[in-house]
């Protein structure tokens, strides 16, 4: 359905797509990742031709994009694209932000492209919202209005740009199932995401993007649980754990503890989970004595489903399990009680404390 081949984008000196070549088929669903920067935006926009592609070629249904005498608009028609803001027209209902495209460029009666749009959005789960204004519904709602809009063109592919990055993490869940409800009926997508989970479980195929290239291509299991080259590697091993180091006693323990969270979030766990990691994350902080150097890490482990929490800490030799304070021992014992093993070590002059919970 899509064929790229040799794609490359400059913005003036700046080389962002070197050479991307790749096929995606009918109702196959693509998730990009990679580092931010490497050109995965600019390779969707290449893509609808939101961004003039310096050289290569793209075909969709084998209609030549680039080439002289293409209709542009009519190819384009075949997609639509989601962004991370969602950019509805404020001055219109919910409803008219799903009519307007229709009956406007597409010539459709307006009696039509209503039923239509409150077909579409039922299938979001937004029916009721139809009369509201953007500024009347939450940020996941907003969204998925804007899925609903897309389809609204009818179109045969469908572009996500990391539609769920402007979400607060408690909306991020109902936009990524109306996706899935997409994938399940068939529709042919591209999905830029940070949502790793969401693309292991979405997707047909995954392509890791670095250097200007599709660096690194296959199916989730590849990709996730067996990258092949180096980058690759580093990049997955880097969106599993999650590093935050503590200087001073004075430190935000809410920010660290919301950062812990958001970790949580990202990977999907559950919601006692993410408790547990904010819990253990304020009594572990508790049974500190020198914070001139804390490194607190989480990492998460797909393979057997585990979390694991270091806790590295400068200063003298202190096992915080064995020698805490009198007043600190509920601390300890809450910490024992919540995870599954834990264990101290000194390495290096670092004090590392060690514990692991199941995650799922
Ligand atoms: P990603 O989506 O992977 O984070 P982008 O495709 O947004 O990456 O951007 C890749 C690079 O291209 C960045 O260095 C960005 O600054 C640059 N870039 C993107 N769009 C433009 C533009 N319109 N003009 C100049 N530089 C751009
Ligand atoms: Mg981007």
């Amino acid at each position: 359905m899509i064929q790229v081949r040799n794609l490359s984008k400059h913005f003036g000196n700046l080389v962002v797509l070197k050479d991307v070549s790749a096929d995606i088929r009918k109702g196959e669903v693509i998730s990009v990742i990679g580092p931010s920067g490497t050109g995965k935006s600019t390779f969707l926009r290449c893509l609808n031709l939101l961004e003039t592609p310096t050289g290569g070629s793209i075909e969709i249904d084998g209609i030549p994009l680039l080439a002289k005498g293409t209709h542009v608009p009519k190819v384009r028609q075949k997609m639509g694209m989601v962004f991370q803001s969602f950019n509805l027209y404020q001055h219109l209902t919910v409803l008219e932000n799903l009519t307007i495209g229709p009956i406007k460029l597409q010539g459709r009666k307006k009696a039509d492209a209503q039923q239509k749009g409150m077909a579409l959005l039922k299938l979001v789960g937004l029916a009721e919202k139809a009369h509201s204004f953007p500024d009347e519904i939450s940020g996941g709602q907003k969204q998925r209005v804007a899925i609903a809009r897309c389809m609204a063109m009818e179109p045969e592919i469908l572009l996500f740009d990391e539609p769920t990055s402007a979400l607060d993490p408690t909306m991020v869940s109902e936009v990524l199932a109306v996706i899935r409800r997409l994938a399940r009926e068939g529709m042919t997508m591209v999905i830029v995401t940070h949502e790793m989970e969401f693309a292991r479980t979405i997707s047909s195929r995954v392509f890791y993007m670095d250097e200007g290239l599709i660096y690194e291509e296959g199916t989730p299991a590849q990709i996730f649980d067996h990258p092949q080259k180096a980058k690759t590697r580093a990049f997955i091993h880097r969106i599993r754990s999650f590093e935050r180091r503590i200087i001073s006693p004075d430190y935000d323990l809410y920010a660290v503890q919301a950062e812990m969270g958001t970790f949580c979030e990202k990977h999907m766990l559950p919601k006692e989970v993410t408790a547990h990691v904010i819990h253990i994350t304020e009594e572990v902080l508790t049974l500190q004595r020198d914070f001139t150097d804390i490194r607190l890490s989480l990492s998460y482990s797909e393979k057997d489903g585990s979390l694991r929490l270091g806790c590295k800490s400068a200063g003298a030799p202190y096992n915080p399990l064995d020698e805490a304070r009198e007043e600190d021992e509920i601390a300890v014992r809450l910490i024992k009680g919540l995870c599954s093993a834990s264990e101290y070590r000194l390495e290096e002059g670092m004090n590392v404390l060690t514990l692991k919970m199941k995650a799922k």
